[in-house]
């Protein structure tokens, strides 16, 4: 079974899909999709050896190589235009996925779901998808095991979930627009954190730059150097 994390991932493929999982690891979700019966075939990818084989282990072992595609390359480009009908790219940084949405973007017929979770930067995937003309379909988060994870899920489209106003744009790429407005718990807890860290971050800076600790710090060496003489 998957976790939690996964399973929301999962609920978001269409049934009967044609899936591809990229940086697929141990290609849990295309089993899982076709041991549940919600996809009838699938393609693992994964541009690292060791999860490759991780992935093919897996594959072999649940008995599922008539189904289940293990292919070794980087991002969408294991993909031919219009193979599969979802897209999901899970467990990495929003900057990664938006790199490999964008290096593989030719890959795409653009009939695709896609269904991203990003572990951080989740701007980085909503700013691609509004950029390359992909509609934000829905939004989840979800917290397991201490950490919270957002999920993303589009489709090429017109339909429009942000503001025309830019600032507030600015505010619903960075925080989600659906999630801004839904204010989950696990929302509010991970911006609390968030808010927190840069909090911190502040004191640090406001600290080292304390010039009046350092004209003290300063006039005391000064002192002593004169009295040295
Ligand atoms: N998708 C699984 C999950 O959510 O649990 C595995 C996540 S694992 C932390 C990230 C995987 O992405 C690694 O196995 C890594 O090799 C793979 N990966 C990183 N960059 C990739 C890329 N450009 N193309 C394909 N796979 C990539």
């Amino acid at each position: 079974t998957l976790d939690q994390r996964l399973k929301k991932v999962v609920s978001y493929i269409p049934q009967g899909a044609v899936l591809a999982d990229i940086g697929s690891d141990h290609a849990f979700v295309p089993c899982y999709c076709i041991q549940q019966g919600l996809v009838e075939r699938a393609i693992a990818g994964e541009v690292n050896v060791g999860p490759m084989e991780a992935a093919q282990g897996q594959v072999a072992l649940v008995q599922l190589d008539e189904q289940i595609e293990v292919r070794l390359g980087s991002g969408l480009t294991v993909l031919a235009p219009g193979e599969v009908t979802a897209v999901t790219i899970a467990g990495m940084g929003g900057t990664l996925i938006a790199t490999i949405l964008e290096e593989g973007k030719a890959h795409l017929s653009g009939e695709e779901r896609l269904i991203l979770q990003p572990n951080v930067d989740a701007v980085d995937v909503r700013k691609w998808l509004l950029e390359h003309g992909y509609a934000l379909l829905s939004e989840a988060i979800v917290k397991e095991n201490g950490k919270i994870y957002e999920i993303l899920v589009a489709e090429k489209g017109e339909e429009m979930i942000y503001a025309e106003d830019a600032d507030i744009r600015k505010w619903e790429l960075l925080f989600g627009p659906q999630l801004m407005r839904e204010k989950a718990p696990a929302f509010i807890e991970k911006w609390q954190a968030e808010q927190q860290k840069r909090q911190f971050i502040l004191e640090q800076m406001q600290r080292g730059n304390d010039s009046e600790l350092l004209q003290e710090k300063i006039t005391t060496i000064r002192r002593l150097i004169e009295k040295m003489k």
